[in-house]
């Protein structure tokens, strides 16, 4: 097997005219960052389960990002992150929800996989469980970002919550400018956030890891599709491993990333034609917004999105690393 590794950093409305050369060249180094670490792992031999980790887990440590530094803000002014993570050998899996303090979810969840005895905890349970695993806990103020408190203003002024990460970003961009940038369709969704690394090992294991703030402005409560196995993470040997990102509630509907593995298993279609049944048709036919990442069996990758960009990426063992961000860009 040739091991390769993806990653994405969220999909929507990011068109060029949204982002500036030096904001561009910002978010495709911290990927390409995010990448080499996982490239790395991979190269040395070690397994998809570490190369995603480490890939979330820099992208967890990048403020740019709505995972761990720079996640949104809810309704309540506080912070609510979730992560899962999937080994697709044993289908063993971890996820928390709903954490306040945990500095790196993506670890917490690695630790409910390691233990075995469950797959999700949320809220002050998780973080008991992570203190006592020895993970680092951060006060509340570590996740405050200036740019995502004044996202969350702005969404509060205009009365638009459950935004996505980029959505509010774009109304910020959009309020602070008059610049042309559009906030897609009725839902408010133009742009949306989260991180995720899917790989393919060696030794032809696959793993998936998602991470999240979640949506700017959300309920204190609310979680979303990443922490959700089959939701927005999954992996199986058999078939595929998927990290996803857009409107949580339509990928939860959908069971989207366990619908890319059913679709390959049950219906035998190639990976090109089971992620875009999903992206590109079953998405948007229930008003689900975003996209996906996925490697499968054989090492092929898909990155499909149904929103105007995708900041993504990939990567072989030896070769090349890749980022994209624009529909228009060649990854
Ligand atoms: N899917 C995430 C959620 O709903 C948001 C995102 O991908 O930006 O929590």
């Amino acid at each position: 097997m040739n091991p390769v590794i993806a990653i994405h950093g969220g999909a929507g409305t990011i068109t060029r005219k949204s982002l500036d050369a030096e904001q561009e060249r910002a978010y495709r180094a911290a990927l390409d960052h995010a990448l080499r670490g996982g490239q790395r792992i991979l190269e040395q031999g070690g397994g998809a389960l570490d190369a995603v980790t480490e890939a979330v887990f820099r992208l967890e440590e990048c403020p740019l990002f709505n995972a761990g530094k720079g996640a949104v803000f809810t309704h309540a002014g506080t912070h609510e992150l979730d992560a899962a993570i999937m080994d697709g050998r044993t289908l063993a899996a971890g996820a928390v929800a709903c954490v306040k303090s945990l500095r790196n979810p993506i670890l917490a969840a690695r630790r409910v996989m390691e233990d075995g005895r469950h797959v999700l905890l949320a809220g002050e349970g998780a973080e008991a469980f992570a203190r006592d695993a020895g993970l680092e806990t951060v006060p509340p103020d570590y996740f405050f970002t200036e740019a995502r408190h004044a996202q969350w203003r702005r969404a509060l002024a205009e009365g638009r919550s459950d935004l996505l990460d980029h959505d509010a970003q774009a109304l910020a961009a959009q309020m602070e400018t008059s610049a042309e940038t559009s906030i897609g369709g009725s839902t408010g969704m133009g742009k949306v956030g989260t991180v995720g690394a899917v790989a393919l090992d060696a030794r032809g294991d696959l793993a998936a890891a998602t991470s999240t703030g979640g949506v700017t402005d959300k309920r204190a409560g609310r979680v979303g599709d990443s922490p959700l196995i089959g939701a927005g993470c999954y992996a199986n040997n058999r078939t595929v491993a998927v990290s996803c990102t857009g409107t949580g509630e339509h990928f939860i509907r959908l069971l989207a990333a366990y619908d890319v593995s059913a679709l390959m298993e049950y219906r035998g279609l190639p990976l090109a034609e089971a992620c875009a049944a999903v992206v590109l048709r079953k998405l948007p036919a229930i008003g689900g917004l975003g996209g996906l990442i996925a490697v499968d069996s054989q090492g092929e990758v898909c990155l499909p999105f149904n929103s105007e960009g995708m900041y993504r990426g990939e990567a072989r063992a030896g070769g090349a690393r890749s980022t994209a961000i624009y529909r228009d860009d060649h990854d």
